[in-house]
C-alpha cells in the first residue's frame, strides 16, 4: 500500500459496480486510499444478491469475489446506512475527499397503458425482489415506508391464484421471470430462495407463460445462453409461431451485424419446428405483439394485444389488429430506470447522473469531488462483468484528478464514523455479513437445502447482532 495521508473515498452502493470501483481503487499502489462502501441494506452485493435469479448459482457465486474486495484492509463496508435519509449528500461529501455514486437503477419503466395498476399487474422488479428475498418486498410488520408497494404476501396470493401469466419484454429479466414462474418447487429447491418463497412455488398454479416482444425476433435483448435454457426445461413445451420468424429487410440487416441476434434467431427457428410433447406447462414467445390494455375490474383477467410491424421510418407501429390473451398475472419486464437521489445531479430524460468518463457534471461544470459508475452512470445495460470496465474508467478519472491535484487528501480518516456515531448510527461491517452468511447456510441445511436467504431486515439484523454489538459503544 502506498504511504502518506490516505484519500478517503466513499462509494454509495455496495452492488457489483460499487465493489468493482473499490477493487480498482484498492488494487492500485500509487495513491494511498481508505474506501467506505456504503449501502442502505444491511448486506452487500446489490443485484448479485437481489437481481440474479436464484437458479443461476454460478452467476450468484460472483459474490465470493466481491466479498474478498470488501475484506481488503483499505476497504470497509458500511451496511444499513441510508444516504439521503441517515446522511445527506452534502454531509457525506464533507466527511470524505471524494464520492463515487454507484446506487444503480432502483426504479422500473412503465407501459403507460390502461389497466396497468390493476391487481395482478406487477413490475419485474417486484417479482425479482420477491424471489430473491429483498427486504423491500419482505417488509417487517413495523416497516411501512417501503419503495415497492407490493408485499410478499400479495405476490404469493397472485401466483397461487393464477394459471396464465403474460410477461412483457424480451430481455434477460423477462426470461428469468418466465423461467421462475414456470419452474416447479422441486426444481427450485436447490437454490437459496427464501423458504417461504419456495413454499409459495409449491402451491402456485401457473401453467402457461406468454412472453411478448413488441418487435420481431431479430430485435431481442436477451443473450443466447439464457434463451436456450428456456427450451431445456423438463416438462415444459416452448412455442414460437413460424409466421413470426419471417424477416423484413431491417431484421435481415440486424442479423448480419449482430451475432447474438443471429444466434438467438437460430434457437427460435429450432423451437418453431419442434413437435410439442403435450407437456402440462407451456411457454409461448409471441413476437410482433404489444400490449394495449390490461383488462379486468378488480383483478387482471386478460391482456389486449395488438399486432405490430416496422414502419417505413424504422419504428414499431401498430397494425390495428387486436385480440385478447387470457391472463391473471401480468409482469412488465421492460427495463429498469435510475432514480434521483436528493442532492445528486440527475438527468430525468435519461434516468442517469450526468457525467463524462465518470466525472459528475454539476452546474454545467465538473464537480470537484463527485464520480459515478454502474447503471446510474450508463443506464441499466450489460452483464455484471460490464461494471468492471465501467468502474475502471471512473477510477482512472479519479486517480488522474488526484495526480493533477484536483482532488486533495485532507486527513479525513474517521470523520465519517464520527458523524454517523454522533447520530447513533453504527454501520454493519463485513463481519456482520459473515454472520448472516453463516446463519443462511445453517438455516438452509436444517431444511435439507444448500442455503436459504433471510429476507426480512429484522432477520438480517438478528443474525448479525453479535458482530454489530461489538461496534456499538
Ligand atoms: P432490457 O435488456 O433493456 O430489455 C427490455 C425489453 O423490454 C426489450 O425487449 C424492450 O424492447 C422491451 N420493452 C421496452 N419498453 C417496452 C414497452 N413499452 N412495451 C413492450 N416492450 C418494451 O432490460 P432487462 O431485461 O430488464 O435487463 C436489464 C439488463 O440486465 C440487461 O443488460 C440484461 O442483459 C441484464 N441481465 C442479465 C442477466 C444475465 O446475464 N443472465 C439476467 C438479468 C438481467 P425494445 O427492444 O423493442 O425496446
Amino acid at each position: 500500500m502506498a504511504a502518506g495521508t490516505p484519500y478517503v473515498i466513499a462509494i454509495v452502493g455496495a452492488g457489483p459496480s460499487g465493489i468493482y470501483a473499490a477493487e480498482a481503487l484498492s488494487q492500485q499502489t500509487e495513491v494511498p486510499v481508505e474506501i467506505a462502501v456504503i449501502d442502505r441494506l444491511p448486506v452487500p452485493f446489490g443485484l448479485v444478491r437481489y437481481g440474479v435469479a436464484p437458479d443461476h448459482e454460478s452467476i450468484r457465486s460472483i459474490r465470493n469475489t466481491l466479498e474478498r474486495t470488501l475484506e481488503r484492509p483499505e476497504v470497509r463496508f458500511y451496511g444499513d446506512v441510508n444516504i439521503g435519509t441517515d446522511l445527506g449528500i452534502e454531509e457525506l461529501r464533507s466527511t470524505v475527499d471524494a464520492v463515487i455514486y454507484a446506487y444503480g437503477a432502483g426504479s422500473d419503466k412503465r407501459l403507460d397503458i390502461p389497466g396497468e395498476d390493476l391487481t395482478g399487474s406487477i413490475a419485474a422488479a417486484e417479482f425479482v425482489g420477491w424471489y430473491c428475498g429483498h427486504p423491500d418486498v419482505h417488509p417487517d410488520v413495523d416497516q411501512p415506508d417501503r419503495d415497492i408497494p407490493l408485499t410478499a404476501a400479495a405476490i404469493d396470493e397472485l401466483i397461487s391464484s393464477s394459471s396464465q401469466a403474460v410477461v412483457v419484454g424480451v430481455g434477460n429479466v423477462a426470461l428469468d421471470v418466465a423461467r421462475v414462474l414456470i419452474k416447479s418447487a422441486p426444481e427450485l429447491t436447490d437454490t437459496d430462495m427464501p423458504d417461504d418463497v419456495l413454499e409459495s412455488h409449491a402451491h402456485k398454479g401457473i401453467r402457461e407463460v406468454r412472453i411478448l416482444g413488441r418487435r420481431g425476433p431479430a430485435y431481442t435483448a436477451f443473450t443466447t445462453k439464457e434463451l436456450r435454457e428456456l427450451g431445456q426445461l423438463p416438462g415444459v413445451d416452448v412455442f414460437v409461431a413460424p409466421d413470426d420468424l419471417g424477416l423484413d429487410e431491417s431484421s435481415q440487416a440486424v442479423l448480419e451485424r449482430n451475432k447474438v441476434a443471429a444466434r438467438n434467431m437460430t434457437v427460435l427457428r429450432e423451437w418453431a419446428e419442434r413437435t410439442p410433447t403435450g407437456a402440462a406447462r407451456r411457454i409461448y414467445l409471441d413476437f410482433w405483439t404489444r400490449p394495449t390494455k390490461i383488462i379486468g375490474t378488480d383483478r387482471v383477467t386478460a391482456v389486449e394485444v395488438e399486432r405490430t410491424m416496422i414502419s417505413p421510418d424504422g419504428y414499431v407501429a401498430g397494425t390495428g389488429e387486436t385480440h385478447k390473451v387470457p391472463a391473471q398475472l401480468v409482469v412488465r419486464s421492460v427495463g429498469y430506470r435510475g432514480r434521483a437521489l436528493p442532492g445528486v445531479p440527475y438527468d430525468d430524460s435519461t434516468g442517469r447522473v450526468p457525467h463524462a468518463e465518470g466525472r459528475v457534471i454539476r452546474d454545467h461544470g465538473f464537480s470537484a469531488d463527485e464520480y459515478v459508475t454502474g447503471w446510474i452512470k450508463r443506464g441499466p445495460t450489460g452483464v455484471i462483468g460490464t461494471n468492471k470496465s465501467d468502474a475502471l474508467e471512473t477510477v482512472t478519472s479519479l486517480l488522474a484528478d488526484i495526480s493533477d491535484g484536483a482532488v486533495v487528501a485532507r486527513g479525513r480518516s474517521g470523520d465519517l464514523d464520527r458523524l454517523l456515531a454522533s447520530r447513533g448510527i453504527y454501520p454493519l461491517g463485513i463481519g456482520a455479513w459473515h454472520r448472516i452468511d453463516a446463519a443462511e447456510i445453517e438455516l438452509g441445511l436444517k431444511q435439507g437445502r444448500r442455503r436459504t436467504t433471510l429476507a426480512h431486515r429484522s432477520e438480517l439484523l438478528a443474525a448479525a447482532e453479535e458482530d454489530h454489538k461489538s461496534n456499538v459503544p
